[in-house]
């Protein structure tokens, strides 16, 4: 990779140097384009560095492409500018610190060499010429091009300065380790560990995105493994920091709680790239440590331990800063991960399945990637036996879905006809006789269609109304 030239595909890039050329100004691509052009991925965020007014030619830039939305950030030197997928963004060649949202974001004009030295690593520190005289001309002062070929995360000044400058770059490290399956240079990671504790200073935000990165990479253990090994973990994510040093019977999975759950995260991370799939995962068994306790002739014990996770979720998304929509989704994995599970029997009723089915709804299919991801015993043979009782589940539930057509289900009767066949208002009574349908069809009683749970409500109806009236006499008492 000692390449002195990048072949630099976007053809925006070649604009820009000709605009850069007329304007006669230094202009580089720099940090993520480069490297992962070097590395032959597609990339759409394009960074351009300019030696000199970053928004002036980032005006000019708009300006000839006809462009009314550049967002300027007066305070911070920089502007954006979106166009198609792309996201550009300018900055002029500075002396301090390089992020964004850092307390005091200095912008002291420099040369181009001191700008790559206050980016956090080498391997991000390399720019690309957009000049025509020397286009895609490499200045590469701390051979990140070398980085990039031994796949390692280094930084281009000395790491514990780097990390003070901006305690957030701790974790970029392991999110860059993580997305490229790169290794953190030892100098790097010690430093990374003395450092950690000022990541207390870092906001919740930036903390957040680089988590989600890590959890979106291929292999997500790898950051989290180095988050924990760090003492990162205890600092920004407490409740999975302590699922270490939890035992658990070896049969099924992992001894330690933690590592069992590294080890779900990345199956299924193999199988699915949805990012809170893999939060399902991280947070499947969060409640274990809460909900431990010795029974002398089992072993340890965790009951109740997927209902208490679901309810830790909430709050764990509110202090992380997740994105709360996702928050019902991970709940409901949570809850239902032991259940398919429980379906396994050969004698397991067609009740059951379709009771779970029910529950899980449209996520039943994810809710059945975790299950088979929880299963990390170190027994070959263990696994295969779960596994193909997984796929008698599975095979179950397919019939039931053949049958009955639960998976996008609603009660045969709605509120509304209940309350004008019974004569009622809206209230308590109707949402006990509408369960009393469901569970008519799941349990098999009914037909799964209108006519049937119509017949059957005028059959309850009166029954159910009147203890519910008996009830609320007695309390008025
Ligand atoms: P991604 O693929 O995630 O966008 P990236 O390398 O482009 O990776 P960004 O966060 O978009 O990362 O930042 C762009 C560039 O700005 C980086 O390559 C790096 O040179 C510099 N940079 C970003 N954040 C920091 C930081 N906290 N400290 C130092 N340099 C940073
Ligand atoms: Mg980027």
């Amino acid at each position: 990779m000692n390449v002195l030239k990048v072949g630099l595909h976007n053809r925006l890039l070649k604009e820009i140097g000709d605009l850069a050329d007329r304007a006669g100004l230094r202009v580089y691509v720099v940090g993520g384009y480069v490297r992962d052009e070097l590395l032959g991925k597609a990339v759409k965020d394009i960074d351009i560095v300019v030696v000199g007014n970053g928004v002036e030619f980032a005006k000019t830039v708009a300006r000839a492409w006809g462009k009314a939305n550049l967002v300027v950030y007066e305070k911070f030197g920089t502007a954006m500018l979106l166009l198609d997928d792309h996201k550009i963004e300018f900055v002029g060649a500075r002396a301090e610190s390089y992020s964004r949202k850092s307390r005091k974001p200095a912008v002291k004009e420099a040369s181009l060499e001191e700008d790559l030295s206050r980016r956090d690593f080498t391997i991000n520190s390399i720019a690309a010429s957009l000049r025509g005289k020397d286009f895609g001309n490499i200045v590469d002062p701390f051979d990140g091009r070398k980085d990039l070929r031994k796949g390692v995360i280094r930084t281009p000044l000395e790491p514990e300065k780097t990390f003070d400058d901006d305690p957030l770059r701790i974790i970029r490290a392991m999110r860059f380790a993580s997305q490229l399956s790169f290794d953190v240079e030892p100098s790097v990671l010690k430093a990374a560990r003395k450092m950690a504790p000022r990541l207390e200073i870092v906001s919740q935000e930036r903390i957040s995105d680089e988590f989600l990165k890590i959890m979106g990479s291929t292999k997500p253990s790898v950051g989290l493994q180095l988050m924990f090994d760090a003492g990162v973990m205890k600092i920004v994510f407490p409740d999975v920091f302590a699922l270490a040093g939890v035992e658990q019977r070896k049969e099924y999975h992992h001894k330690d709680v933690f590592l069992h759950t590294m080890k779900v995260v990345d199956n299924v991370a193999e199988k699915s790239e949805s990012l809170w799939l893999r939060f399902a995962a991280l947070l499947h068994d969060i409640a274990k440590p809460k909900t431990k306790a010795f029974k002398e002739d089992v072993g340890w014990t965790f009951h109740g331990h997927e209902e208490a996770g679901a309810r830790m979720v909430k709050p764990i998304f509110r202090r992380m800063k997740f994105p709360m929509e996702h928050v019902p989704f991970v709940e409901k994995l949570v809850r239902l991960h032991l259940r398919p599970m429980a379906l396994v029997d050969d004698l397991v009723t067609d009740s059951a399945v379709r009771r779970l089915m029910f529950e899980a709804g449209d996520e039943i299919d994810d809710l059945m990637i975790l299950c088979r991801a929880d299963i990390t015993s170190k027994n070959p043979k263990m696994v295969e036996q779960v596994r193909r009782n997984y796929e008698n589940v599975a095979r179950k539930m397919k019939e039931v879905e053949e049958k009955d057509h639960l998976r996008h289900w609603q009660p045969p009767v709605k509120g509304e006809e209940i309350m004008k066949v019974c004569g009622i208002e809206p209230g308590r009574a109707v949402g006990r006789l509408k369960q009393r349908i469901t569970d008519a069809v799941l349990d098999g009683v009914i037909p799964n269609d209108h006519d049937a749970a119509l017949k059957y409500l005028l059959e309850i109806k009166d029954e159910i109304l009147s203890t519910m009236s008996e009830i609320r006499e007695k309390h008025a008492e």
